[in-house]
């Protein structure tokens, strides 16, 4: 009988994690403490909020328990904490690399404007990779509820970051809102300067958001885009190109993209050698975090310990990571396997 290897010590990268959505549930719970926040009694049950994003209702309310725990971030000091536990999580889930998307926008109320927001966060970032030794960088995302406008004066602020640990530029939030094509002009300005384009596709809405995404806005990489395994032909295409979707189970199921774990297509994309890197998204709101990504794929899909270790390695051949952070990640996986 094969041995269960434990998938936390399996080396991995994480690229699809949200800011306030990494969490820990008892921080959120002692900053509204600290700021004397009420929060909404979804956040402060213990048990993950019950969501069902797949109506726009729903959708709305996701939204707001996402900027009641927000408003919980309110002094550089809260910045810091956030992402050190972040980083912590991230270790002991075996993560190696973890790119962590933000929208400096949301903090720049209470920090002092977005350009002091954003050197918090990117300050914040650069302690919490030197204090626990994770590989960390930065993706910044624009709010497609917003003008696309908005989107560009932030893409030009990510390229001028660039060389303090940005590395790429997202667009989030409701798919159904907009085209990709309005933010076609501050995509061309992220991938001018060097960033790489991993906009949210394909979660909400079915393959022609993700065909989008790679028409208008050139993604290398695509936010979710799990819904391409309703379309061979994007299949098919995703995988000659070699565009790595950041598939986030956990997060489909609680958000009713799915209904059940066994339901996420990990085993479509994967048969069709679409390139995947599995991800928490918002585990404050979803339950779990990176290693019980994996733990699904080998749950429900009965990925075998070999085919986890090429998920892994999938998810660190999209990082932005270094070649030497690659590799040694990479020589680690098949030590992890080997053993
Ligand atoms: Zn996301």
């Amino acid at each position: 009988m094969e041995r269960v290897r434990d998938l936390s010590l399996l080396p991995k990268a994480h690229l699809h994690l949200h800011f306030t959505g990494s969490m820990r549930p008892s921080t959120l719970l002692d900053l509204a403490d600290k700021h004397g926040v009420h929060l909404p009694e979804a956040l402060t049950s213990g048990e993950p909020p019950k969501l069902r994003a797949t109506d726009e209702r729903g959708w709305f309310r996701f939204q707001r328990l996402y900027d009641a725990a927000r408003s919980c971030l309110r002094t550089p000091e809260d910045i810091q904490r956030l992402v050190r536990e972040a980083a912590e999580e991230d270790v002991r889930d075996g993560s190696g690399w973890l790119e962590i998307q933000v929208d400096p926008t949301s903090y720049a109320p209470l920090l002092g404007g977005l350009i002091p927001a954003l050197e918090i966060i990117l300050d914040a970032v650069d302690s919490a990779s030197r204090e626990t030794g994770l590989g960390m960088r930065v993706l910044v995302a624009a709010n497609r509820m917003k003008h696309p406008l908005d989107a560009r004066t932030l893409a030009r602020l990510a390229v001028r970051y660039a060389d303090r640990g940005i590395v790429g530029f997202g667009l989030s939030n409701d798919e159904r809102r907009g085209m990709a094509r309005d933010f076609d002009r501050a995509f061309a300005i992220a991938r001018e300067g060097g960033l790489l384009a991993a906009p949210h596709g394909g979660e909400l809405t079915g393959p022609s958001s993700v065909r989008d995404c790679l028409d208008d806005l050139h993604a290398s990489r695509i936010g979710h885009g799990v819904r391409a395994a309703e379309d061979p032909r994007l299949l098919k295409r995703l995988a000659d190109r070699g565009v790595t979707c950041e598939v986030c189970p956990a997060s489909n199921v609680a958000l009713g993209v799915y209904e059940k774990p066994e339901d996420v297509p990990l085993r479509t994309l994967y048969d069709a050698g679409v390139p995947m890197a599995l991800g928490a998204d918002d585990p404050l709101l979803f339950g779990s975090r990176l290693a019980a990504q994996y733990e699904l794929a080998r749950e429900h899909h009965g990925f075998t310990d070999a085919e986890l270790a090429e998920l892994a390695r999938q998810s660190v051949r999209g990082s932005a990571a270094p070649v030497d952070v690659q590799d040694k990640l990479l020589g680690g996986i098949d030590a992890w396997l080997a053993d």
